[in-house]
C-alpha cells in the first residue's frame, strides 16, 4: 500500500477501525501471487455472459485462485472455453454429471452463475460434494432458499461466500472509511438507483423478467446493488420499509416481474434511504449520502470499472481517485484467501439473505401498496468490510 494512502486511510479511521486495517495491511502482505500448483481450484457453473466476459477473465489475473473445470449445458460452448483456458477434456462436466465433482480434487471452490432461481440447488449439490461455494447476487430467490444454503455450508463445514464485488471494490470501500471516519457527520440522506433498460431478445435478460428464473425483477438484479449500499456505507440495519412499484400492463417485458420499483428504508440512526430500481429507465448504479457535514457522491458507484467517488461541500467537489482493480479478481482472490485462512470472510450467506430479506420486505409494502413493514430482525453483519479488506490490491 503506498505511503500516502495509508497515512490518509489511517487518520481517517477509528482507533478500532486502524487496529483492524493495521492487521488486514499485514494479512494483505501475507498474500502473495502463489505459483500455479498452489493456487485454489474455482469450477465455474453456467458459462453465460458474466462467466465468460468477467469471471474466467478475472481468474487469469487472480493472485490466489485459478480455473480448473466449467460446468455447462452447451458441450460445445464448454469444450472451447476449456480448451482456450488450457483445461483437460476431463475438467468440462454438464449439469447432469455435475455431482461428479466430489471426485474432482482439483476443485475446492465452485462459482455459481447460474439464473438465480438454480443458485440454491447448485449451491447446496457443491456443499455436500464437499466443495466451498462463491454464488452469485442475488443469492437465491427466498429467504428459506439462502437459510437452506446456509445450513448447507455449516452441515459440509464449507465456506458459502456472496459474490458482492463492491465489498472488496477500492473506491466503495474507501466510501465506507469516509462515512466511518465522521468527515461526512451524521448521516442524515441515502439516494440510489440502480436499474437499466432489459432487452428481452438478449436470452440474458430473457431470464431476469422471467419470475420462474429470477424471482423478482430489476429489484433482485439491479435494486440489490442499492439496498447493500445503503447497509454497507451507513454501517446499519434498516428497521422498516416502505415501498411502491409501477409497472405498464402493456409492456411485454412485465408480465411476471415488476418494471419500477421506489422504496424508503428507515436507518436507526435517523437516516432514511429513497432507493429504485428499474429494467425500463436510462442506466444507472449511482448512490449518494448527504451527511450533516458534506456529501458522498458515488455516480456510478457500482459498476464492473470507471466508477466515480466526489466528497460535496457546498459547491466544492474533491474527487477520490484511486486505481482501478479488476473487481472478479479481487472478489476471487478474497474467497482464496478465506479458503486458505488467510482472509476473514466478509460476505457470508447471512450477508445474502439479509438482503433477500429486504427485497422480500420491498415486494410486500409494494403488494400491499406501501404499507410499511418492519424489517428489524436483529441482524449486524459479522465482518465491516472497510475495517479489514485492503483498499489497495
Ligand atoms: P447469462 O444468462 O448470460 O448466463 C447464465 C448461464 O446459465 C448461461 O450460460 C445459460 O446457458 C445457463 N443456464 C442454465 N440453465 C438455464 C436456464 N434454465 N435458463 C437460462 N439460462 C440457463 O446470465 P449472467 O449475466 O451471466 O448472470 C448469471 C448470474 O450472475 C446471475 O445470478 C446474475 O445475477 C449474476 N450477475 C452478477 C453480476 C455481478 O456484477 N456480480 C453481473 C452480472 C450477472
Amino acid at each position: 500500500m503506498p505511503k500516502e494512502m495509508s497515512r490518509r486511510t489511517l487518520i481517517e479511521l477509528s482507533v478500532a477501525g486502524a487496529a483492524a486495517l493495521a492487521g488486514a495491511e499485514a494479512k494483505a502482505l501475507d498474500r502473495p501471487t502463489l505459483p500455479g500448483d498452489q493456487k485454489i481450484g474455482f469450477a465455474v457453473v453456467g458459462l453465460g455472459k458474466l462467466a465468460q466476459g468477467q469471471i474466467i477473465p478475472g481468474l487469469r489475473k487472480a493472485k490466489s485462485a485459478k480455473l480448473v473445470a466449467v460446468v455447462s449445458g452447451h458441450p460445445d460452448k464448454a469444450r472451447r472455453i476449456a480448451a482456450a483456458e488450457g483445461l483437460p477434456a476431463d475438467a468440462v462436466y454438464s449439469y447432469d454429471d455435475y455431482d461428479r465433482i466430489a471426485k474432482d480434487p482439483r476443485i475446492q471452490v465452485v462459482y455459481i452463475v447460474l439464473p438465480n432461481s438454480m443458485h440454491a440447488d447448485y449451491t447446496i449439490r457443491a456443499l455436500k460434494a464437499g466443495k466451498h461455494v462463491l454464488c452469485e447476487k442475488p443469492m437465491a430467490t427466498s429467504v428459506a432458499e439462502c437459510q437452506a444454503m446456509i445450513d448447507a455450508a455449516k452441515a459440509a463445514n464449507r465456506k458459502l461466500m456472496i459474490a458482492y464485488r463492491c465489498h472488496y471494490e477500492p473506491k466503495n470501500l474507501a466510501a465506507m472509511r469516509k462515512m466511518r471516519s465522521g468527515a461526512l457527520g451524521k448521516p442524515r440522506l441515502f439516494v440510489t438507483d440502480m436499474g437499466r433498460q432489459a432487452d428481452v431478445s438478449d436470452p440474458s435478460d430473457a431470464w431476469r423478467v422471467d419470475k420462474s428464473l429470477a424471482g423478482s425483477g430489476a429489484l433482485g438484479d439491479m435494486g440489490i446493488y442499492g439496498i447493500s449500499a445503503s447497509r454497507y456505507i451507513l454501517n446499519e440495519e434498516p428497521v422498516e420499509v416502505r415501498a411502491w412499484a409501477n409497472t405498464d400492463p402493456a409492456d411485454p417485458r412485465f408480465k411476471t416481474v415488476d418494471d419500477l420499483i421506489a422504496w424508503q428504508f428507515r436507518f436507526p440512526s435517523g437516516a432514511i434511504c429513497n432507493g429504485s430500481t428499474s429494467f425500463n429507465y436510462n442506466a444507472t448504479m449511482s448512490y449518494e449520502l448527504w451527511g450533516e457535514k458534506a456529501r458522498l457522491r458515488a455516480d456510478p458507484g457500482a459498476f464492473y470499472g470507471g466508477n466515480r467517488y466526489e466528497m460535496v461541500n457546498g459547491g466544492a467537489f474533491t474527487s477520490i481517485d484511486i486505481a482501478e482493480v479488476d473487481q472478479f479478481a479481487r472478489e476471487m482472490d478474497w474467497m482464496a484467501d478465506v479458503v486458505r485462512g488467510k482472509a476473514p470472510m466478509v460476505s457470508p450467506g447471512e450477508e445474502g439473505m439479509q438482503d433477500m430479506r429486504l427485497i422480500s420486505a420491498i415486494l410486500e409494502s409494494a403488494a400491499k401498496g406501501g404499507t410499511p413493514v418492519k424489517t428489524d430482525w436483529g441482524y449486524r453483519r459479522a465482518v465491516d468490510p472497510a475495517a479489514v479488506v485492503d483498499i489497495v490490491a
